[in-house]
């Protein structure tokens, strides 16, 4: 019956019909009474509190002050034109300022009535400012005051009338109308041991709060709910990947892997190394599909431990896959892994979108006869008419630039999958890994191999370009090598083309040929354009590589020590850590500098400085999720995991680490929720893959 309450439909609610209904849908994917509910309000605006003009400050958020506006008038002509209005409390006098519907405010203000204003004070020629604050007078009742919630709107809710009082006011009715008794979804034995508030009553707080007090008890409630059933799928869907799905018993360390060892190996692994390599074998031998995350910072030797892990694999007469995700990374490891492998009799292959139509005709026919021990390539690897004959490990390095979708496909097509080993440069969160990896076994490598000098990394505004580039012919001079990157940023694609144009230009005159070599790099360039340039740089015929954010991950050329970003403020955290990673790579200094325009926003000079302060990529990741949030951080690829509505990966740690407990007790209890106490996550599980799909192919 009250599930019926819930599932209604919007346009049921008395105030909003048909039209406001499809509004609802389409904006903000709001379709029954349900959603609504869940629709949270995303800030509060304190209305208890009122303030004095001689308090306010130029940080304070929305406030509201008692007084009388003493006199009106217009300013200016044209599009100029504005109303000016003087605020007078006991205490001082501030300017109020409208520049739209001048007319019609004019109208509703009453002159020397006491009224609240209610607006963002601001500092503007040494005197304080309100522009269009609300006023509201005292007799008609229409003061508000507690806690005001703040709703998520667009402009065409605004264009049919919904803006915040309204949505608040509609739920309310509804909420007023279901007598405050909401089904409640999670057990009674998990509601009483974290003495959660019904549902009903955490409604009222979240939409109708009298107090901060009522807000955090009523977020709190429905923050639990959202991250006890994130982690209900991610702890379930281990337990069954690990119940469920068999793996192969990898067994032997054999020929390759010990020839490999014993005499191609060019340096000592670092214990980090040794350790992780240790844990993926234990993995590979338990008999059921290992499924593992390997986390280690930029240049932390990611890629020999995947070598020995497919080396492994070959010892155990199985096939191995590399999947990288750029063209110039797939061609780099194929090099430097056919390199390294000299002498082994490895039978190795290189797949991407670009390989001709013959070459791959003739390698799918090799490798499903089982004539290629090792395929190196891009997504194209991952293609449905790509068959392996036994294939018993797929690598996948940078997984952060995949989708989580891409995972899944790998083993789809043997009845018993490959081993997955998943790579990641970007270290993340704690809190991230666990609800992106959560379902993932971790390894790291939390060492940087012995003998490199730490990057000195700079800020540098652009129009000291000219000191730089003579650091530049220095480095050059003594041999070295230098990346220089422009920003390329989706929507203004053409516009950053042409800085790269130019850019690359100008370069090219101030280090002309034949002293300087310069090459350009770039997305839109042609394979075997791009494999040229990035071979000639390899070898060091090319002194300076001018390049967009395609040498972004993965690129090693050891002799490089010199990063250059121009823009750098346009560039997340992330990514200009990434870029750093391609330099210091080798025994020789390395630079990092940061090349932006004078005027700088708060955040990206926060940047900047972090960039400056640290090379530790955890601390960085750590930074970058508190500026850009959870969504951005991991660009748009994988955001679709996590459409938290109400909590945050950095604010309540605390409380899914406490969810992530409890889930994974009770999955371990009662694996496929079959006990009667657990019977509303039952049926909430099969609610949500009748709407969303089953989630289990996901990771
Ligand atoms: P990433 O983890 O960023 O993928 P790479 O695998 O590209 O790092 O390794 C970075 C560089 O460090 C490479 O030149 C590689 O040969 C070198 N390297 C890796 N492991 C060691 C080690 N144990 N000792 C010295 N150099 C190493
Ligand atoms: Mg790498």
């Amino acid at each position: 019956m009250q599930n019926q309450f819930e599932n209604t439909p919007i346009e049921y609610l008395k105030g909003v019909g048909p039209l406001k209904g499809e509004v609802f849908k389409t904006e903000l994917g709001i379709f029954t009474f349900g959603d609504l509910l869940n629709h949270y309000p995303f800030r509060y605006i304190d209305r208890s509190k009122f303030y004095s003009v001689k308090d306010l400050n130029e940080d304070m958020p929305f406030v509201q002050l008692k007084g009388k506006i003493s006199e009106i008038h217009e300013v200016g002509e044209g599009r100029g034109k504005r109303l000016s209005g003087t605020f007078t409390d006991d205490t001082g006098t501030i300017e109020l300022v409208w520049f739209k519907h001048i007319k019609w405010i004019k109208e509703t203000i009453t002159i020397n009535k006491l009224c609240i204003i209610f607006g963002k004070p601001a500092l503007f020629n040494r005197s304080f400012n309100m522009v269009h604050p609300e006023v509201e007078y005292f007799e008609n009742n229409t003061v508000s005051i507690g806690m005001q919630p703040v709703y998520n709107l667009t402009e065409k809710l605004k264009s049919h009338r919904l803006d915040s009082k309204s949505i608040s006011k509609l739920i309310l009715t509804l909420l007023h109308s279901s007598g405050y008794c909401i089904e409640e979804i999670l057990p009674e034995y998990i509601q009483s041991k974290f003495q959660l508030k019904s549902r009903g009553e955490a409604y009222k707080m979240v939409h109708a709060p009298k107090s901060n007090l009522d807000i955090s008890e009523g977020q709190h409630r429905f923050k639990f709910e959202e991250l006890f059933f994130l982690n209900l799928k991610i702890s379930g869907l281990k337990s069954k990947r690990k119940r469920d799905v068999s793996g192969f018993v990898f067994h032997k360390i054999d020929y390759f892997f010990n020839t490999f060892y014993n005499s191609h190996l060019p340096f000592n692994l670092t214990n980090a190394q040794k350790k992780v390599l240790k844990e993926i074998r234990a993995d590979m031998a338990t008999g059921k599909q290992m499924n593992r995350l390997l986390q280690g910072d930029v240049g932390s030797g990611k890629t020999i431990v995947a070598l020995l892990c497919m080396l492994i694999s070959l010892d155990n007469n199985k096939q191995a896959a590399i999947m990288a995700p750029t063209e110039i990374l797939a061609h780099q490891h194929f090099d430097s892994i056919s390199q390294l492998t000299l002498g082994l009799g490895l039978r190795i292959a290189l797949l991407t979108g670009n390989t001709k139509k013959s070459q791959k005709a003739k390698l799918l026919n090799e490798l499903i006869e089982g004539e290629i021990d090792i395929v190196i390539g891009t997504h194209a690897i991952i293609e449905p008419d790509v068959i392996f004959k036994d294939p018993g490990i797929v690598i996948i390095d940078e997984q952060h630039r995949f989708g989580v979708a891409q995972r899944a496909k790998l083993w789809n097509k043997h009845s018993t999958p490959p081993h997955v080993l998943v790579m990641t440069a970007t270290p993340i969160p704690r809190t991230l890994a666990m609800t992106i990896y959560g379902d993932l076994d971790v390894s790291k490598i939390d060492q940087i191999p012995e003998g490199r000098i730490e990057i000195k990394t700079v800020h540098r505004f652009e129009t000291k370009r000219h000191e730089l580039f003579n650091f530049l012919k220095l480095e050059i001079g003594n041999g070295r090598q230098v990346y220089y990157v422009y920003p390329l940023i989706a929507e203004s694609e053409k516009l950053d083309y042409q800085n790269l144009m130019d850019g690359y230009h100008k370069l090219k005159i101030e280090f002309p040929e034949p002293t300087y070599m310069l090459g350009m790099i770039h997305g839109k360039m042609k394979a075997k354009e791009k494999e040229r340039v990035m071979a000639a740089f390899s070898k060091g015929t090319i002194n300076m590589l001018v390049s967009t954010t395609v040498i972004e991950v993965g690129v090693n050329v050891t002799n490089a020590t010199v990063m250059v970003i121009e823009n750098s403020e346009r560039f997340g955290l992330t990514q200009l850590h990434q870029l750093r990673g391609r330099v210091g790579r080798g025994q020789h200094q390395s630079y990092c500098i940061l090349l932006s325009s004078i005027k700088l926003g708060a955040i990206a000079r926060k940047r900047l400085e972090a960039m400056i302060g640290t090379t530790d990529g955890f601390e960085i990741a750590n930074l970058d999720l508190k500026l850009r949030g959870p969504g951005d951080l991991l660009g748009t690829q994988q955001s679709g995991l996590l459409e938290l509505k109400i909590s945050d990966l950095v604010k309540d740690e605390d409380l899914l680490l406490k969810t992530r407990r409890e889930t994974d007790d009770l999955i371990v209890k009662d694996p496929l929720l079959n006990l009667t106490e657990n019977r509303r996550l039952r049926q909430w599980l099969d609610k949500q893959k009748r709407l969303k799909g089953d989630w289990g192919g996901i990771s």
